[in-house]
């Protein structure tokens, strides 16, 4: 499978705190132990009962909310590409670790916008095998067709879960088609890092999508 956006010890101790300008604007997920333990798969089994589910309208709310942050964010990344904004640039080296042609961002940034817009989004059940697996927030199917959205994608804060569909959004773009291994990812943080938020990852960057989700947060925020 695709596509995953990892949960961390850093993102688990950030939740709750102030994170972003988004997190008080947006509505709490479902608060009781039980859902809880159900968001992160407590006492339940891979490949039993239907894998597939409706989003709950509490989760529908905060879905809504965050898309429209995350189109939000990714407007301004744009206008900032746009504008031609030097820093923007700088910002760029700082994430990919090489230089990039900003007209080459634009066209990035816009197709992974379009599949925020138009890549349909569905709620998963533990028992998907994918969103079974701890650590799993999200993914993108094979085909490349839909965004998964896991039960414990709504344990994150606002900024984290903008974060991820920015994220799922960039392998639906096909961001990282010419990779091939295991997926790496920038060092979660709570909050939005724009010195060398990819610091973790070794050489040019610009065909990970972790690194495209961070750069679009810091172009946002130039
Ligand atoms: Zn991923």
């Amino acid at each position: 499978m695709h596509a995953l956006a990892k949960l961390t010890i850093a993102a688990q101790a950030g939740r709750g705190a102030h994170e972003d300008e988004t997190d008080e604007e947006l509505p709490p997920t479902d608060p009781t132990r039980q859902a809880q333990l159900d968001q992160y798969c407590v006492g339940a089994q891979p490949g039993v009962g239907p894998t597939r589910r409706p989003f709950s309208p509490r989760e529908s709310q905060r879905l809504s909310a965050v898309q429209w942050a995350a189109r939000s964010t990714m407007s301004q990344a744009y206008l900032a590409l746009g504008r031609g904004d030097r820093y923007v640039g700088t910002i760029a080296q700082r994430v990919f670790h090489t230089p990039v042609d900003p007209g080459h961002a634009s066209a990035r940034v816009a197709a992974i916008r379009r599949k925020l817009d138009s890549v349909p989004i569905e709620a998963a059940t533990c028992a998907d095998p994918d969103c079974y697996r701890g650590g799993i927030m999200a993914y993108v199917t094979d085909d490349l067709s839909t965004m998964v959205l896991c039960p414990r994608t709504f344990t994150t804060s606002p900024g984290e879960m903008r974060r991820t569909l920015i994220h799922e959004a960039g392998h639906a773009a096909g961001i990282d088609a010419s990779v091939t291994g295991n997926e790496e990812y920038c060092t979660e943080t709570p909050s939005v890092d724009c010195n060398d938020p990819c610091g973790n990852l070794a050489g040019d960057s610009t065909s990970n999508v972790d690194a495209w989700a961070h750069f679009i947060e810091c172009a946002a925020s130039a």
